[in-house]
């Protein structure tokens, strides 16, 4: 390690609170798919920024979008229309079909929002429960902790929100089982993507429509991993067959800038009045014009991208579960959000793949999450597939 690196790891451990435990990398700058360190190391990226840098790193139509917004303006207050927040915001409701956004600065804050609104529209009536599912993870702040399923996430500090409940994901027999009338809204991760990227079966997604038409309702998805073309298509909740009532994102959508939307379908669109809900910098134009320029990225034809790299991680991955038998229990996933299943502990091969010069992700211990880049490219891929098995098979 140089001194540098021994510097900031000192510098950090005594000033910053401890909530991340970092990687012992220091990041110079980044090109494409791949992080270059301070010592010149060069990683291909297969984490992307956890799903935030969906067209990876000093990408051009991201920093062109930039450099023309800040000659404007960075900031101004949400008292003034911006023509950013505008483009963008018919940009999603032109990809998902809905009807008004709100723009927040992070996923937590979108899923707050969805909170809010569903305890408005159900407002004076019996209906206060929120669902969501085992392995759900919804963010931090304290409502949508409530709704993040592990314990280790939350057990230290509550009093959380009261009338939530987690359910089984995926088992039909339980939703039938638990909600009715009383139940205000479910909050779904059509695949989930902190608890080991699973991924929601048709038949699940079947009844959640069926007792919505019953109880009424609403569906909120979860897209603040899965979305902004991920699976190959805009949101993850178009490869079930689902319409939720609400959306929620975040992550790529403000293309490496913090934003994120609350997005919501005719049903709720006139909840919130002036005044109700807001955030200082919710809208942020930057990050909106970033995200314009992700979208039309997206739209000019990586989607193809994303399934053709998908199509043949997810090949050369199975044909490696069945070489070294016994070693991966399970891979699974749609487009670029695709998760490996190891048979035992996955921290060591997120070491051995770092050293290497693959950086990936283990999550829910043994799963092995792949949310690169949608601009990844075959060469990546194949580089990529060549590390993990070199490391798989030692
Ligand atoms: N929901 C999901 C599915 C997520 O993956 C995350 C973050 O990883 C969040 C919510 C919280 O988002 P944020 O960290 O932007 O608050």
């Amino acid at each position: 390690m140089d001194d540098k690196l021994r510097n900031i790891i000192a510098l950090e451990e005594s000033d910053f609170f401890r909530t991340y435990k970092r990687l012992r990398i220091l990041v110079e700058r980044g090109e494409g798919c791949y992080l270059i360190t301070n010592n010149g190391d060069k990683l291909l990226d297969m984490f992307g920024g956890l799903a935030v840098n969906v067209l990876g790193y000093n990408h051009p139509e991201i920093n062109a979008a930039i450099e023309a917004q800040i000659k404007k303006y960075i900031h101004v207050s949400n008292y003034f229309y911006q023509e950013k927040q505008i483009e963008l915001a018919s940009k999603l409701i032109g990809a998902t079909g809905m009807k008004k956004v709100f723009f927040s600065n992070s996923g937590t804050e979108s899923v707050e929002a969805a909170i809010k609104l569903t305890r408005k529209y159900f407002k004076g009536t019996e209906k206060k429960n929120l669902i969501s599912f085992t392995n759900a993870f919804h963010g931090r702040t304290l409502g949508a902790l409530s709704l993040t399923a592990k314990a280790k996430y939350k057990e230290d500090f509550g009093p959380l929100l009261t009338n939530t409940k987690t359910l089984p994901f995926n088992s039909v027999e339980e939703l039938r089982k638990n909600i009715d009338e009383n139940t205000a809204a479910i909050f779904v991760e059509c695949i989930q993507g902190e608890g080991g990227v699973n991924v929601v079966t048709e038949e699940f997604i079947k009844e959640l429509i069926t007792l919505r038409n019953k109880f009424e309702f609403l569906i909120v998805a979860d897209e603040i991993q899965s979305g902004v073309g991920r699976t190959g298509k805009f949101c993850a909740y178009e490869n079930f067959g689902l319409i939720p009532d609400m959306v929620v994102m975040a992550k790529g959508i403000g293309g490496g800038l913090p934003l994120g939307a609350l997005i919501g379908d005719e049903r709720v669109e006139d909840v919130f009045g002036y005044g109700e809900h807001g955030s200082t910098f919710g809208g942020n134009p930057v990050a909106c014009a970033c995200g314009a320029a992700v979208i039309n990225v997206l739209q000019a034809g990586l989607y193809a991208n994303i399934m053709t790299q998908s199509s043949y991680l997810q090949t050369e991955l199975r044909k490696l579960k069945k070489d070294l038998s016994g070693k991966i229990k399970d891979v699974r996933g749609i487009g670029l959000m695709l998760g490996i299943e190891l048979a035992f502990d996955g921290a060591p091969v997120v070491q051995k793949m770092i050293d290497n010069k693959v950086f990936v992700n283990c999550t829910n211990r043994n799963v092995i999450r792949l949310l690169p880049p949608l601009i990844l490219s075959a060469g990546d891929s194949e580089l990529f597939i060549n590390e993990f098995r070199k490391v798989l098979s030692a």
